[in-house]
């Protein structure tokens, strides 16, 4: 039922469609150019993308790049390569608040005019201290009531360059004594003797943020400006700018409750303290939650997008388990990938009664659950590997595996029965011997029922290849933060890397990213940067246990 399903965002833009106050749905994504995309930024790209669709509308991509001592060029490159992957198509060209610079401040003077804003020459302590608290209201500053005249040229002055950082600043002028500090004359311009990543040194003064991004959305003709719960007590503040400046079709703003993960990393400067401490592999790295960490780890745009939908738009705030997002790429690979044999930790095993040198190729279904993906051929040989934990020398009751007098299915191949096998002076298993049953070709033999079906390489066929296992990078005993120093619990065991694993040779053909299931161990994908053609690296995206139930 549609009309029940709707979110609360959905009603609001519904009441303004029938109330006439919005013609075209127009939202947008307005991330700051200072760090990397993470998984809370694609809820919001969804979100208002998914908007933008729904209504007909249009969604921009405008980089809130107003403040200039953070930003980076090369933080604008992966964001719009993250916010592409995720399938939002944005209308246009990207768009860069710091275009609109000339226009907002013909807006700070057009509130100069209105008497509606002053500078004022207090220090920012002095600033600080009379704006009072939320049980006093502020003190008015004795600046407050200079002419229009003086405003207008100190305002000029500003511009020019002629005061130094903090010696003077533009406040809109609105009311000291609100319950609203927000609203207590807040600051709109800044000097700032800093170069812009895109303006250079054309601006000495620089717009704050509350002033800025209502500006921003009202010249762009958004109608419905969605951010997160933290922006609820700027609200009125947002609205007496577009207010105050007369726009014609003032867009309105809508919280919503960020995106929360448990135990998981998300805020852009933890992250970033993550990689400048180098205790992981840059921003991308798989054991984050950045956009390009997740790609790289194996998520999909689909799954990321059956995520959030999962989790939903709401007021309040909640966090949701990690684990809801396995659940989600399980379900998006699960019929789309092909399901492969690959052993992480193997030990050798020898068919006595097989022939020396012969090949035969198992023609394997690629997936049994979607008989479109087709089959391939695997090769069998006398010397396969299979997994060291499918084989017990003194197994307790229900091993169905491989021990000595046991026979199991080889998957897609013979039954075998375990006959002997050798350990070096440590005790390890150094090989497991076999006989096998040329009537059991193909694994699916009517005469005899085994218990156990174990996965297994060709010794001679097979290729070596690294493959990593990842942890959560966060200690999920101690909680993410160290409540002493505020630093992560970082998990000694985030990264396996395993550098002797067996797969069918035709995984060296994997493409950069392609992803498959390996059966029995989870599902993997081919690192998109320390894979080499004919040499490709798999990251473990996801075991293929779920402790997500829907
Ligand atoms: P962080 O808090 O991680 O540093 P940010 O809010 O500073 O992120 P911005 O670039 O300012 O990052 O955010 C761009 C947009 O993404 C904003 O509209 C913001 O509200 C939204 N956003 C940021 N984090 C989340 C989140 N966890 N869940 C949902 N939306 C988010
Ligand atoms: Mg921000
Ligand atoms: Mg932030």
């Amino acid at each position: 039922n549609e009309a029940v399903s709707k979110n609360f965002i959905e009603q609001i833009i519904d009441k303004d469609i029938a109330e006439g106050h919005c013609k075209k749905v127009i939202t947008r994504f307005p991330p700051e150019p200072n760090g990397y995309l993470h998984i809370g930024h694609a809820k919001s790209i969804l979100l208002n993308y998914g908007l933008s669709q729904e209504y007909g509308g249009q969604f921009n991509l405008r980089f809130d790049d107003t403040n200039p001592t953070k930003e980076k060029v090369e933080f604008v490159d992966s964001i719009k390569r993250d916010v592409e992957w995720l399938g939002a198509k944005w209308h246009g060209d990207v768009l860069f608040a710091s275009d609109y610079f000339d226009r907002m401040y013909e807006a700070a003077v057009k509130l100069i005019r209105k008497g509606k804003a002053y500078v004022c020459d207090l220090t920012p302590e002095q600033i600080r201290e009379y704006r009072g608290t939320l049980t006093e209201p502020g003190k008015e500053s004795p600046y407050r009531n200079r002419s229009v005249e003086e405003n207008l040229e100190l305002f000029e002055n500003m511009k020019n360059g002629m005061y130094a950082d903090g010696e003077k600043v533009l406040r809109a002028k609105i009311d000291m004594a609100a319950a609203n500090i927000n609203m207590r004359d807040p600051i709109i311009y800044r000097v700032a003797h800093i170069s812009h990543h895109r303006t250079g040194d054309k601006w000495c003064i620089y717009p704050m943020y509350d002033f800025a991004h209502p500006i921003e959305d009202a010249i762009e003709g958004v109608s419905h400006s969605i951010c997160t719960l933290e922006f609820e007590d700027h609200r009125p503040l947002y609205d007496w700018v577009v207010r105050e400046l007369e726009y014609e079709n003032p867009p309105k703003q809508i919280e919503f409750a960020k995106l929360y993960l448990n135990n998981v990393v998300t805020g852009k400067r933890y992250i970033k303290r993550l990689v400048e401490d180098g205790i992981v592999d840059g921003w991308d790295d798989p054991r984050l939650v950045s956009i390009a960490a997740l790609r790289r780890r194996g998520f999909t745009p689909e799954s990321i997008k059956t995520f959030v939908e999962l989790v939903g738009v709401t007021k309040s705030q909640g966090s949701v388990e990690y684990p809801m997002l396995e659940y989600c790429i399980r379900e998006d690979l699960k019929l789309k990938v092909r399901r492969m044999m690959a052993v992480l930790n193997p030990v050798k095993v020898i068919i006595d009664n097989y022939p020396v040198g012969q090949v035969e190729y198992m023609e394997v279904p690629n997936n049994q659950e979607n008989p479109e993906l087709g089959t391939r051929k695997v090769p069998f040989t006398k010397e396969l590997y299979i997994e060291r934990d499918d084989f017990m020398i003194d197994p307790p009751k229900k091993y169905f595996r491989m021990f000595p007098g046991n026979e199991v299915r080889l998957m897609n191949a013979y039954f075998v029965t375990c006959t002997d096998y050798k350990t070096d002076e440590s005790g390890e298993v150094t090989e497991i011997h076999c006989t096998y049953d040329p009537e059991t070709r193909g694994g699916n033999f009517e005469g005899r029922k085994v218990k156990g079906t174990i996965h297994w390489v060709s010794a001679s066929e097979g290729k070596q290849v690294q493959v990593r296992l990842y942890e959560n990078i966060v200690d999920e005993e101690k909680g993410v933060y160290n409540e002493e120093d505020g630093s992560i619990n970082v998990n000694p065991h985030s990264l396996t890397v395993i550098d002797n694993c067996y797969v069918e040779p035709e995984l060296m053909n994997a493409a950069k990213e392609e992803k498959f299931q390996f059966v029995r161990n989870g599902y993997f994908c081919v690192d998109i940067k320390d894979s080499e053609a004919g040499k490709p690296v798999f990251n473990r995206i996801v075991s293929l246990k779920s402790s997500f139930k829907l």
